[in-house]
């Protein structure tokens, strides 16, 4: 997962910190150190580094927190801080025309994932109750106007196209069109070139001139780390863009570029893309991202996306299942059923304070898996779902021959289900703390 290096590291420095009751300015300053490296191999900025560890420096050495009463706690509190200030502090929100349409103009290399990112995108308005175009305005890469076409079909959004025709043609054209049929949002894919190029920036030079976007935003993949900052510094001085949208951060790029775009174009990342799939487009919040990357977990996106994933009756239903303790292994393999809608499991688990520890969990919903443990289960008897703690030596020898699995694996199901029974309530009393208004630690 991305950051997981980073985090881990910077888990071990803060570790040793909170381990101490006092602290010096050279145990800071020790510690430092160790952040400074862990940022540098995690692919940050260099420079970015040395302004980010002076800022924390000038905060964390004074009296107040040297003489609090919890100094290893105020300078992770720091750490966090200037974290969020570097990635932009809050949200960035796209820009609003006023009077519609408001136009997107998706700029950048090409490989970065801008066909998709476009349809992303357009799926994420659509499902604000917006009305996008999309525009297949790169003519060069022989197949992607097809791309665009496919990807607005399966997520039922018009594409406009004519063809192999001048992309400055297309983009205005467009915007007649978007006009004339009543949507307010234009998102326009441009042409990419595997380098920057004169040719590729006065092309979109032109398209900016005539179709005045009221968004630039620059696909840029995370995992080039440092060439992504290149290559947005780069576009940000030819074409003064508006924002970022980093992709690929699901895979396990270092995660520097998330890191440093910022500070050194001063362009906002507004989006993040987690994955291949048209749902995988996050809004990129600072703050969130920061409790990511120093292991704080992110609840507030778990149980948004929860709240979109799951149905909200089997949902209920499941909770007042726990409370009473009745959850059995029908109703694990449920909720297997749907958290697997929610989104590849390590990347749940990273959002959840501590959850390191649940690991084995993590992969399990993947379709070969869930095949398993569906004929794991449905090889039980109906009381032995109801009531596992009765599955003995022999019953599992059964089970697991009429499944066509090991024993092995039946543990390992029993055990599963074990955790995630623990992870559920966990979950619910996280909600809970959150409902009252409380801060998770
Ligand atoms: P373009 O040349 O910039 O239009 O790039 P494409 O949209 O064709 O994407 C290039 C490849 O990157 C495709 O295989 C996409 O599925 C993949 N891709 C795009 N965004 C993401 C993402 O957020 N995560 C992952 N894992 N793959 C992505």
């Amino acid at each position: 997962m991305v950051f997981e290096n980073l985090s881990n590291k910077l888990q071990e420095v803060f570790k040793k910190l909170k381990g101490k009751g006092r602290l010096t300015e050279e145990d800071v300053n020790l510690a430092l150190r160790e952040v400074r490296i862990a940022l540098l191999e995690a692919d940050v900025n260099f420079q970015v580094v040395k302004d980010f560890i002076a800022k924390v420096k000038e905060k964390a050495v004074g009296h107040e927190v040297l003489e609090s009463l919890t100094p290893g706690q105020q300078v992770i509190k720091i750490v966090h801080e200037e974290l969020i200030n570097l990635m932009g502090k809050t949200n960035a929100k796209l820009n609003d025309a006023g009077s519609p349409p408001t136009i997107i103009m998706l700029v950048g290399l090409q490989g970065a994932g801008k066909t998709t990112t476009a349809a992303k995108l357009a799926y994420l308005l659509k499902k604000q109750g917006k009305k996008p175009l999309l525009v297949a305005a790169d003519v060069y890469r022989p197949a992607a106007i097809k791309q665009l076409q496919v990807l607005g079909d399966t997520i039922d959004v018009p594409v406009f196209t004519m063809g192999e025709q001048s992309p400055v043609d297309i983009a205005k054209a467009s915007i007649n069109f978007a006009k004339s049929n009543l949507k307010n949002y234009v998102i326009i894919d441009t042409a990419g070139r595997l380098h920057i190029n004169e040719e590729l920036m006065d092309e979109l030079k032109k398209i900016k001139d005539v179709v005045h976007p009221h968004e630039i935003l620059l696909v840029v993949d995370a995992m080039t780390g440092q060439d992504a900052v290149n290559v947005a510094k780069s576009f940000n001085d030819e074409l003064g863009l508006t924002g970022v949208i980093l992709t690929k951060l699901d895979g396990d790029t270092k995660g520097g570029a998330a890191l440093s775009v910022k500070a050194v174009t001063g362009c906002p990342i507004k989006f993040a893309g987690m994955g291949e799939k048209i749902e995988n487009l996050e809004p990129f919040y600072p703050d969130r991202m920061a409790s990511r990357i120093l292991g704080m977990g992110d609840v507030l996106t778990l149980i948004e996306k929860a709240k979109e994933a799951l149905d909200a009756e089997k949902a209920q239903k499941m909770q007042e299942k726990l409370k009473s303790r009745e959850f059995d292994l029908e109703d694990f393999l449920d909720s297997m059923q749907q958290i697997k809608k929610m989104g590849p499991l390590e990347q749940l688990l990273g959002m959840i304070p501590g959850m390191g520890k649940v690991k084995d969990i993590a992969g399990m919903v993947d379709e070969k898996e869930l095949k398993h443990i569906e004929a794991i289960i449905y090889s039980m008897t109906p009381e032995e779902r109801r009531k596992p703690e009765i599955i003995d030596g022999s019953r599992k020898k059964r089970i697991a021959k009429g499944s066509g699995t090991s024993i092995q694996e039946v543990n390992r199901l029993l055990k599963q289900f074990e955790q995630m029974k623990k992870l559920m309530k966990q979950f619910g009393g996280m909600e809970k703390q959150l409902k009252k208004g409380k801060k998770i630690k």
